[in-house]
């Protein structure tokens, strides 16, 4: 099998290693609705298996999970032009500090890549 290249989202959340990002590039549709139901539970949403088809925050394709149009991170980074916020001198601002408390590997992610700018 083809090693996939990790994919970092503006934010620092991996989209290779996230199920919806996964069962759409396999095109599972049952997975994608064990996705829908899993998340419906977890953040108190009514998704359907088509609200988690998604290439990736990056992707300039036009799928992409429903929250991604009103993200004010995305919107934000991609005004900026960073390539992901970890290049960003307001870095983290409180927006990205929301998504943190409750996404830490995001976090560590992007820590790991200022280490190394
Ligand atoms: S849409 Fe927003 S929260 Fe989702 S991966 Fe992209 S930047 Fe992160
Ligand atoms: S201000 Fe910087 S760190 Fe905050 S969302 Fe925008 S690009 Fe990311």
């Amino acid at each position: 099998m083809e090693k996939m290249e990790k994919m970092i989202a503006y934010c620092g959340l991996v989209c290779t290693e996230c199920p919806a990002y996964i069962a759409t590039q396999a095109d599972d549709r049952e997975q994608l609705v064990k996705v829908a139901a899993q998340w419906s539970v977890e953040y108190d949403a009514t998704l359907t298996a088509d609200d988690c088809v998604c290439d990736g925050c990056l992707a300039t394709t036009d799928r992409h999970i429903g929250h991604w149009d009103e993200c004010k991170i995305r919107v934000c980074a991609s005004d900026k032009k960073v390539r992901n916020c970890a290049h960003c001198t307001d870095y983290p601002c409180s927006e990205l500090k929301g998504l943190f408390s409750f996404a830490p590997h995001a976090q560590a992610a992007l820590d790991q890549i200022r280490q190394n700018l």
